[in-house]
């Protein structure tokens, strides 16, 4: 252990010991129970010179308990250890000092949120977990502890846990707590359509959206609860929702309007993409259009849509060697497409899309909680 660390943490008992000495309107009359002190620090110290820090940190502790004025002082001794990645030593320290009958109501609750913390560190998550659900009960600044709840649920992707605790920090008025709460509910519903219980999917996105009406990923996934149950005037309403209320996410819309109109409605589903794509060049709508474009054997109109994007996006100008040979060799379309798409899809591949407006990370798929800055619905589609 680094021995600075530990002065500091003698400089503290014995500075605590001393402010809790000197009472000067008191008879001096503890002469004995002074001696007894030194004696035990100076065998703390021999401990600490041998390097027997379990036996120091023993002494050392008890001779805290001598005044139950510098209990606090104890629990900063626990988080130093903590704060330096010591972490079985925080626990002992201030597991002792749980121990002690004499702690006022404030000190028990401050030793419990700490060993807690504690536990959360070297990753005991049951016991924390149980210390947490301690101070709920005690009325220990319960919001920290739903708090804390929530992120040790969210780490063991405890979902239903997670539902929980987040209502509870959102029927407290939170911030926050709305996106949270309708993103945990969100992870029990694509758990529950996992493994088959679409009624609990059902239900939970329901709630989502209750609880926070723009929530699209609650959206995304009820479109597909509805197109797999056939259930196709639902998905089309949700899915015009989606698009007329959230348009900033646009790149997410490509996927199910393919599934709710090409095979149905492929007029719709061109207009629809050539509507956003007015709106907004992104590449995901060029490839969609073009793929579309493609597949509906429209080669003149694909080769004109591959001339606009050119002109318009020079990140396409990889295409302009690849278009003068479709010019001038129109039959080739149809060989040199999958070299096209191929081309298309890599240089996609490269590029992040969805960025966090908290923190500024970016990624190419959607993260409906940061892994950076771990804020839920945070993340937004870059411009393109
Ligand atoms: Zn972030």
């Amino acid at each position: 252990m680094d021995t600075w660390l530990f002065l500091i943490i003698l400089a503290a008992i014995f500075i605590g010991w001393l402010l809790g000495r000197w009472q000067p309107f008191r008879k001096k009359s503890r002469g004995v129970e002074n001696d007894q002190f030194s004696a035990r620090y100076a065998r703390g110290l021999n401990y600490l010179l041998e390097d027997d820090s379990d036996n120091a940190i023993k002494i050392f502790t008890d001779l805290i308990e001598i005044n139950t004025e510098t209990i606090e002082i104890h629990i900063a001794l626990g988080n130093l250890f903590r704060s330096k990645g010591e972490v079985d030593r925080a626990i002992k320290v201030h597991q002792n000092l749980l121990a002690r009958p004499n702690l006022t109501r404030r000190q028990r609750h401050m030793a419990i949120a700490e060993l807690a913390s504690d536990y959360l560190k070297a990753g005991l998550l049951d016991r924390a977990e149980k210390l947490y659900r301690e101070m709920i009960e005690l009325d220990a600044d319960p919001i920290q502890a739903y708090h804390r709840l929530l992120e040790l649920y969210i780490t063991e992707k405890s979902w239903q846990e997670a539902v929980e605790c987040a209502k509870k920090l959102y029927e407290l008025g939170e911030p926050d707590a709305k996106v949270t709460y309708s993103q945990c509910l969100c992870e029990v519903a694509q758990q529950a359509i996992r493994s088959g219980n679409y009624r609990l999917a059902r239900n939970s996105l329901d709630r989502a959206i209750e609880i926070d009406a723009l929530c699209v990923r609650a959206g995304l996934l009820l479109i597909q609860l509805h197109l797999n149950s056939d259930n196709l005037p639902a998905a089309k309403r949700i899915f015009q929702r989606l698009t007329r209320e959230s348009p900033e996410y646009m790149a997410l819309y490509i996927d199910p309007a393919r599934q709710i109109y090409l095979n149905r409605e492929p007029r719709v589903y061109q207009q629809f993409l050539q509507q956003q794509y007015q709106r907004q060049q992104s590449t995901r709508l060029a490839i969609a259009l073009l793929e579309h474009y493609a597949r509906n054997d429209e080669i003149e109109k694909a080769r004109q849509f591959l001339s606009d994007i050119l002109q318009k996006s020079p990140s396409f100008e990889a295409f302009e060697f690849a278009l003068r040979f479709l010019k001038s060799n129109p039959d080739q379309l149809g060989e040199t497409w999958e070299t096209l798409s191929a081309f298309l899809k890599t240089l996609q591949g490269k590029k992040s899309e969805f960025v966090c407006s908290r923190c500024g990370y970016e990624s190419h798929t959607i993260q409906w909680m940061c892994p950076s800055c771990r804020n839920w619905a945070a993340m937004k589609p870059l411009k393109p």
